[in-house]
């Protein structure tokens, strides 16, 4: 088990465990040395993403990273499927004085950053810079299609439970994410 491992003020290196306390746990500094600060979570979607390549490629060999690769053009789908699908939302997102309105901004930014954090991350591992296009352009049919459902008048949802979609979505998808034990 990784230890957070940061320089504590007696010269000694903190024992607690990477992350503890914290979103990312097992990789980068515990909730007592920054580790909860927006720096660091991004610093550990990358050293998260980079102990996953790193980890199969021990498993794989050098030669084809496949698993890396496949994992994380898997997260930009889903990623580039959830922005899309968000800023397909431009009612919602206009209302910015709504508290929903509010949120659904925070997370398009959010998604926006992630996304250009995983491609970045595949760039390195590399991934060849047309499959990551690829793996946008899927994600904006997903968010086609989902959107095409939610709007369909067959089911009617009403505007109440559209609102919720947003949060709905996100869980399911962080869901299938997890399962690629990517990004946590
Ligand atoms: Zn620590």
């Amino acid at each position: 088990m990784a230890l957070c491992g940061a320089k504590k003020k007696n010269g000694e290196k903190c024992r607690a465990f990477a992350g503890q306390g914290t979103n990312h746990p097992g990789v980068g500094y515990c909730k007592f040395h920054l580790g909860n600060t927006e720096q660091m979570n991004k610093h550990a979607v990358k050293l998260k993403a980079e102990q996953e390549v790193a980890k199969a490629r021990t498993k794989f060999g050098e030669k084809i990273p496949v698993e890396p690769t496949e994992a994380l053009l898997s997260v930009l789908h889903l990623s580039a499927g959830q922005l899309a699908w968000l800023h397909g939302e431009p009612d919602a997102m206009e209302d910015k004085g709504s508290f929903d309105g509010q949120v659904l901004m925070r997370l398009w930014g959010e998604e926006r950053d992630r996304l250009a954090r995983v491609s970045e991350s595949a760039l390195r591992a590399g991934v060849q810079e047309r499959a990551i296009r690829l793996a946008e352009a899927y994600g904006q049919q997903l968010a086609d299609v989902l959107r095409a459902v939610f709007h369909d008048d067959e089911l009617g949802l009403t505007a109440a439970q559209r609102a919720q979609l947003p949060a709905v979505l996100r869980r399911h998808l962080f869901a299938a994410e997890g399962q690629r034990e990517l990004v946590a």
